[in-house]
């Protein structure tokens, strides 16, 4: 349920229909507006009987959200969101290019990836520091060295950074030192995880589950958003099929729909979406040619001795040529890298 204000309402009137909503034991949720304000309703079963906002001074309208999930949904926020990250914006007219390696390894690595990705225009580093990896006898990553080290990094270039965390427990800590934190594909349906997410005041990459829909997806978000926190950004990393040829087949199809449906960024990650290097470039160029608001490129120092996704990690020179062709490809669309 969304109830949309008079353009004239007061704040006092904002604040009755909150507290009228509360009276019924239901959750407000303002939504920030350039035209208007909207207060979405959660914690409802079905229709609210006998119409109790119709009437109340300052209501406009009050409007049946016909989407499993609300507050994520462009019928309860036209305006696209646009996060903040201590000065770069997700969701704004520029394209942003995160890039970095997929586990930080060591202080020379990271640091040289960074390095790198900075002067070839990225705006974010990226770089895992607890590992989600199939198999328990592989690299597991740093932990919280790892997050000091991405610390460090931002430090000596300016790039934000953002890292994946894996367990609750570790949650404050990654909070600590990242600029953004990711929700791992495999986590996506964490929804104890994705509760604990809705309480920081960080904004979250959450990744698409290896075998999510879009609407499952969605609903993980709107988990974050229903427990506080508003700042999310859904990044499409393939998705599992029949096909074996590429490691999961990267669904561009989900860039559009998402951006009817959902007001949030929307960012691909070519590098796990074909996992394939040589491949990398093409599907990136194609991310924001179907209009993602960002890409997240894997880029390592040494791709053949990289301890994770070596196989789809671009060299620096190879990623400082995508950087020039992703340049025009925003430009063809009416957009720039920012
Ligand atoms: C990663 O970003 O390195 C990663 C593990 O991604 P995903 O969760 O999409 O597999
Ligand atoms: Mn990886």
């Amino acid at each position: 349920m969304l109830i949309v204000m008079k353009q004239n309402a007061t704040p006092e009137q904002v604040e009755a229909v909150v507290e009228r909503i509360r009276s019924l034991g239901l959750t407000p949720h303002a939504i920030p507006g350039a035209q208007r304000t909207a207060i979405g309703i959660t914690g409802n079963k079905g229709g609210l009987e006998g119409s109790p906002f119709e009437g109340l001074p300052g209501v406009g309208e009050v409007l049946r959200v016909s989407q499993p999930f609300k507050l994520v949904s462009r019928e309860v926020q036209p305006e696209d969101t646009v996060i903040d990250v201590g000065g770069v914006q997700l969701g704004g007219k520029a394209i942003v290019v995160m890039a970095g390696p997929c586990s930080v390894e060591s202080r020379e690595q990271l640091l040289a990836a960074a390095h790198a990705v900075k002067s070839a225009g990225a705006r974010f580093l990226r770089g895992g520091a607890f590992k989600p990896r199939t198999s328990p006898y592989e690299f597991q990553g740093l932990g919280e060295a790892g997050l000091k080290l991405l610390a460090e990094a931002r430090e000596q270039t300016g790039l934000k950074v953002v890292t994946e965390v894996m367990d609750p427990d570790d949650l404050s800590m990654c909070v600590e030192y990242a600029d953004v934190l990711q929700l791992g594909a495999r986590n996506m349906q964490n929804f104890s995880l994705l509760k604990k997410l809705g309480g920081v005041k960080k904004p979250i990459l959450l990744k698409r589950g290896p075998s999510a829909t879009i609407r499952e997806w969605l609903m993980a978000a709107e988990y974050v958003l229903a427990h506080g926190n508003n700042q999310v950004a859904l990044c499409e990393r393939g998705i599992r099929t029949f096909e074996t040829a590429t490691r999961n087949t990267l669904d561009l199809n989900a860039v559009p729909v998402l951006k009817a449906l959902t007001h949030l960024p929307v960012v691909v990650d070519p590098s796990h979406g074909i996992g394939i290097r040589a491949h990398v470039p093409a599907m990136a160029r194609a991310g924001i040619a179907a209009g993602a608001d960002a890409i997240i490129v894997e880029v390592h120092p040494r791709p053949e001795q990289a301890l994770s996704d070596g196989q789809q990690s671009l060299t620096p020179t190879e990623f400082e040529e995508l950087m020039r062709q992703v340049r025009i490809i925003a430009g063809a669309i009416g957009r720039a890298i920012g």
